[in-house]
């Protein structure tokens, strides 16, 4: 099997990818780009939910974000750890799906599974290119990676995304995981727990909106410099 994506997001848990650059995924969608992500865990140990409904909430996001692909390596919730049999099992999933492009969630955080799965994200690209590791298929390095840093909000970002025209849209990803914002007690009153989390997401969208003179953005780092051609035309004004 090979997919030849664009992007790949790699992310801890279903709707990490939605809550941290949602936007950019629809945003790379709507381009006509052929969008997939990798889901590390199935989110079995969250406090609220179980892994079976987070399945079908996660097939509902990706359906709104319009993924090419989405799929699960069912590694142990609360468990991503740097061991090479999880780094080569990442590595196979980037042979096969064969990314340009690839985000991982930033290498620092509060979560463990979080910052894990960014150092051990960033080591399978690398292997994925080793011709002489013992992987099926042929060895495949993605050009770029991109590190989304919405969890760590503190962070001064290297570039931000404009998903002003995509924001309802990721709401709607970030939503489709209901049994997240809504447990027994909150049922009762889902609605304030819907708007609650509208907001969240809403403010830090705008927070790094700004940041580029947008109303809505998503935050990034790279480890490399951005080269620019053109001073005239470079985005984000100064003054
Ligand atoms: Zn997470």
């Amino acid at each position: 099997m090979s997919l030849d994506l664009d992007v790949l997001s790699i992310a801890a848990h279903p709707d990490d990818t939605e809550l941290t650059c949602g936007g950019t995924v629809i945003k790379t969608v709507e381009a006509g780009y052929r969008v997939g992500l990798l889901d590390l865990t199935a989110g079995e140990s969250g406090t609220r939910g179980n892994a079976g409904l987070r399945e079908l909430e996660a097939a509902k996001a990706a359906k709104i974000m319009g993924l090419a692909h989405r799929e699960n390596l069912l590694l142990p919730d609360a468990g991503i750890e740097d061991r090479r049999d999880y780094k080569l099992k990442i590595a196979q999933k980037i042979r096969e799906l064969r990314p340009r492009t690839v985000i991982l969630p930033y290498w620092e955080g509060r979560h463990p599974d979080h910052y894990a799965a960014g150092k051990i994200g960033y080591e399978a690209c690398f292997y994925a290119g080793l011709a002489r590791l013992a992987l099926e298929g042929r060895p495949h390095r993605p050009r770029k990676i991109i590190y989304s840093t919405l969890y760590v909000p503190s962070l001064r970002p290297t570039f931000v995304v404009d998903i002003t025209a995509q924001f309802e849209k990721k709401l709607k990803a970030v939503l489709a995981y209901s049994s997240q914002f809504s447990d027994r007690k909150d049922m009762q009153n889902l609605f304030p727990a819907r708007e609650d989390l509208r907001e969240r997401v809403a403010s830090l969208a705008r927070h790094f909106g700004l940041m580029i003179g947008a109303r809505y953005g998503e935050p990034f780092v790279t480890t490399e410099v951005a080269g620019v051609e053109d001073i005239v035309k470079m985005p984000v004004r100064s003054i």
